[in-house]
């Protein structure tokens, strides 16, 4: 270990909301001051950092007066732009680098790296104008997703295409952006690994999480996972190469499908804790953000073991109604762990919270999540 930044010191995050406000948690439970710059004035992170810097990802003023008072500078959100984190790097210690969050910003991008690995992805076509979608055929086979090359989460900026036809349509309605069009692959599972890489390389993996999605967006992580430990130790050995082809250091996770074949196909990476990682806060010796804090502070990594299994259910802003959940209900629940994110405006498909239930097995922990989820929602 080199020269460690123990607690006491200052530490930078840039971005607001609630992976930037359970980093600023973790450091401030081990004895660190936390910096949030975010432009939104009443972010979860911002109001409960020791200091808040309200100002855009590029203001080079406010990146200034950040860096001057940060012995250390992370990230909780993959579309701050690179030329802000190598900014950044010319005044103090960055962690993720600008290079290795430029190679996930743009899908394309981020697909031709996986592929140069030899890590399988979707088959896909890269669409930057219509020329490009007359010959999409000789890559990928329908029924297919056009998805927006950047700035897309959660499902945003996807559309389903069952032949050229929804391809040229759905582009259209996309402002003609560069697009991905991904082939639609029959799933039998998805899951996550989420791991801490740090600046010497070491890889340290949390239990590989099992993920349902609705609509795009993730409903629920069990762990452990119901896939076999050859799937699992494979899944785990590519998200490792994938941290290691970037010179990650931090907290990150790889989203893979398993396809009803059996194979193993890297969906996408996110250079950040993870919401499927969210488990990690109540059921593991360390959680993702404790993690994330000691690789930026080049310690070692906590032991990442679980304590019990759990499943995590997210809460979207579409349980608030015209009141706001039932909380008693979850808190009613003596295995229910409940985080919310304060977050101002509850609105559809916006996460506003998660709750983890640990229990003797992952099926009597689903069986209470989805009892209480279904009890949740208010009118
Ligand atoms: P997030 O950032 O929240 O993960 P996103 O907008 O980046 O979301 P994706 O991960 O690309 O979205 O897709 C969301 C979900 O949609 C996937 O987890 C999966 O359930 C489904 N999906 C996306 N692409 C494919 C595909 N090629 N084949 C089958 N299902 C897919
Ligand atoms: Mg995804």
């Amino acid at each position: 270990m080199n020269n460690p930044i123990l607690p006491g010191s200052t530490l930078g995050m840039l971005g607001g909301g609630q992976l930037g406000k359970m980093f600023v948690t973790a450091a401030q439970t081990m004895g660190y001051k936390v910096i949030v710059l975010e432009p939104d004035a009443k972010s979860p992170a911002g109001v409960i950092a020791e200091q808040h810097i309200c100002a855009a990802y590029d203001d080079k003023d406010a990146l200034q007066l950040l860096a001057d008072q940060c012995d250390a500078i992370t990230t909780e959100f993959e579309n701050i732009p690179s030329e802000t984190l190598a900014f950044l790097e010319k005044l103090t210690i960055v962690h993720p680098s600008s290079t290795a969050l430029a190679s996930t910003q743009n899908r394309n991008v981020e697909k031709a790296f996986i592929s140069s690995l030899g890590i399988a992805t979707a088959p896909y076509a890269k669409i930057t104008n219509k020329d490009d979608i007359a010959t999409v055929e000789q890559k990928i086979t329908f029924p297919a997703i056009l998805k927006v090359a950047t700035f897309g989460y959660d499902g945003k900026g996807q559309f389903p295409c069952e032949s050229i036809t929804d391809v040229y349509s759905a582009f259209d309605s996309l402002g003609e952006k560069e697009c991905v069009l991904e082939q639609k692959i029959r799933l039998a599972k998805e899951v996550s690994v989420v791991l801490a890489r740090s600046q010497s390389g070491d890889v340290t993996p949390f239990p590989v999480a099992e993920n349902v999605h609705i609509n795009g967006i993730l409903h629920s992580t069990s762990v452990p996972t119901s896939i076999s430990n050859t799937l699992s130790e494979l899944a785990v050995q590519q998200a490792h190469k994938i941290a290691a082809g970037l010179d990650y250091v931090g907290t990150m996770a790889v989203e893979f499908f398993i396809s009803e074949e059996g194979e193993v196909i890297a969906n996408e990476i996110a250079p950040r804790p993870h919401n499927s990682g969210h488990y990690t806060l109540d059921a593991c010796h360390t959680s993702q953000f404790e993690q994330q804090v000691r690789m930026l502070c080049d310690l070692s990594a906590g032991n990442t073991s679980l304590i019990s299994p759990v499943v995590m259910i997210n809460l979207l802003g579409d349980v608030w109604g015209k009141t706001v959940p039932n909380w008693q209900e979850v808190l009613s629940n003596p295995n229910i762990k409940l985080h919310l994110y304060g977050k101002h405006e509850a609105r559809k498909g916006r996460k506003m919270g998660h709750y983890n239930v640990l229990a003797e097995s992952v099926s009597q922990a689903m069986t209470e999540a989805e009892q209480t989820f279904s009890k949740l929602k208010a009118d």
